[in-house]
C-alpha cells in the first residue's frame, strides 16, 4: 500500500489531539509542586513565583502558587491545603521561618519533600534542602558599599555617623545579613571610625518585625529627633529596599538631601524597581541585586533530581544548622549594585526593561 498524501494528512489530524494532550500528561506523570510565598507587597517574591511556575511547568511540572499576604495561619492553612491536594513537593517561603513545624510533619508522614525556598526553615527535621543566596556575603556587601559612599560623601568627616537597620527578627537571613554586615563595620566602630550615635546597636534592638517599611521610616524619625539635633546622619545600614524607601522618606522629611545638608548614605537589597528608580535619582545608594530567575533554576533542578530519586546538587553542607539539623543547601553569589551597574545587571539580562525604569 502507498503512503498517500491524503493517509499523512489524516494520520497528523488525528495526532493533533494527542500532541495537544502531550504537556498536561507528561506534568501529571513529573508531578505537582506547592510553592508557598510569604507576601506580595515585596516586588522580589512576585518575581521569584512567577520564575518558578514558569520554569517548572516548562519542565513538565504542575504548580500551585499561593502568596500569603504576610500573615502565618494564612501560610499555615495555604500549606496543610497543598498537602491535602497532594502535591509531590513543597517549596517555601516562610513568613516567620520557626511556626511551621506541625505542618511539616504531617507532608513527612506523606512522604512530601520540603525545599526551604531562599529563607531558612527552623525547628524542624522535615526540611530536606535548602535553597538560596549567601547570606552573610549579602551583608557584607551592604557594609562595603556603605562604607564606600561614606569615603566619597564625607571624605573628611570622621567619624561617619551611622544608624543600623536590621531585618525582621524571625526570618533567619534577618540574621545573616547583620552579622555580614557588622564583621565590617564592628573593626570601624571599635577602631572610631565609625560612630553610631543612638547606641542602638544588635538584632534585638535594631530588627524590623515582618522587614515593615513604615516601621523603618518611624524608628528613622524617632533617632533623628532624639540624636540628631546637632550631628548630621551620613549613612543608614538597610538590609532590604523596602526598609531603604522608609528610611529615606524619613531623612528628606527633616530636609536631607537639600541645601547643604547631604544625603545619607542608604544601602537595600533586591534590586526593587522603587529602590533602582531612587539610585537613579541620586538619594539610595547601592541594592543587592539576588537574581530570582537563577534561584528558581536551583530549586527547580533540585526538585527534578529529588523526584528521580537522585541526590541533588548542593554546595554547602555546614552553614544553615536550623536547630535540629545541618540543612543541606545550595548558595547562589549575591551581587552589589551601584547607579553604574543598573542598565548592565538589570536591563540588559531582561530582569527589568527600561519602561519599567523610567
Ligand atoms: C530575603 C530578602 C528580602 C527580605 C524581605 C529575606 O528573607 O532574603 O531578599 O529582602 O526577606 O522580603
Amino acid at each position: 500500500m502507498t503512503f498517500t498524501r491524503r493517509a499523512a494528512l489524516a494520520l497528523a489530524t488525528s495526532l493533533v489531539p494527542l500532541l495537544s494532550l502531550a504537556p498536561a500528561a507528561l506534568a501529571q506523570e513529573k508531578g505537582m509542586v506547592g510553592i508557598a510565598m510569604p507576601t506580595k507587597s515585596s516586588s522580589r517574591w512576585i518575581s521569584d513565583g512567577n520564575s518558578m511556575v514558569e520554569q517548572f511547568q516548562a519542565a513538565g511540572y504542575t504548580t500551585d502558587l499561593q502568596y500569603a499576604e504576610d500573615d502565618i495561619p494564612n501560610q499555615l492553612a495555604q500549606i496543610e491545603n497543598m498537602i491535602t491536594k497532594g502535591v509531590n513537593v513543597l517549596v517555601i517561603a516562610a513568613i516567620d521561618g520557626t511556626t511551621l513545624s506541625n505542618a511539616l510533619e504531617n507532608a513527612q508522614a506523606a512522604g512530601i519533600k520540603v525545599i526551604a525556598y531562599d529563607r531558612l526553615i527552623r525547628d524542624s527535621d522535615a526540611v530536606d534542602y535548602y535553597a538560596t543566596f549567601d547570606n552573610f556575603k549579602v551583608g557584607v556587601l551592604q557594609a562595603e558599599s556603605l562604607v564606600q559612599c561614606l569615603k566619597e560623601r564625607f571624605p573628611d568627616q570622621k567619624p561617619w555617623n551611622v544608624e543600623l537597620f536590621g531585618g525582621s527578627p524571625d526570618d533567619n537571613n534577618a540574621f545573616f545579613f547583620y552579622n555580614g554586615a557588622m564583621s565590617v563595620l564592628q573593626p570601624m566602630i571599635d577602631g572610631g571610625e565609625v560612630a553610631v550615635p543612638s547606641g542602638q546597636m544588635g538584632m534585638d534592638v535594631v530588627g524590623t518585625l515582618r522587614w515593615d517599611g513604615a516601621v523603618a521610616q518611624s524608628r528613622m524619625d524617632n533617632l533623628l529627633s532624639a540624636n540628631y539635633g546637632d550631628k548630621h546622619l551620613m549613612g543608614a545600614l538597610s538590609p532590604y529596599d523596602g526598609l531603604s524607601i522608609g528610611i529615606l522618606s524619613s531623612v528628606k522629611g527633616v530636609g536631607y538631601g537639600s541645601g547643604d545638608l547631604k544625603m545619607p548614605c542608604v544601602t537595600g537589597q533586591d534590586a526593587e524597581i522603587p529602590s533602582v528608580k531612587s539610585m537613579m535619582a541620586g538619594e539610595q545608594y547601592s541594592t543587592v541585586f539576588k537574581d530570582t530567575r537563577a534561584l528558581a533554576a536551583v530549586t527547580v533542578k533540585m526538585v527534578d533530581s529529588i523526584l528521580k530519586g537522585e541526590e541533588p546538587e548542593i554546595n554547602d553542607t555546614s552553614t544553615y544548622d536550623n536547630g535540629v539539623k545541618v540543612v543541606p543547601s545550595y548558595l547562589l553569589e549575591p551581587q552589589s549594585l551601584s547607579v553604574a551597574d543598573i542598565d548592565k545587571v538589570l536591563v540588559e539580562s531582561g530582569y527589568y526593561t527600561a519602561d519599567q525604569l523610567k
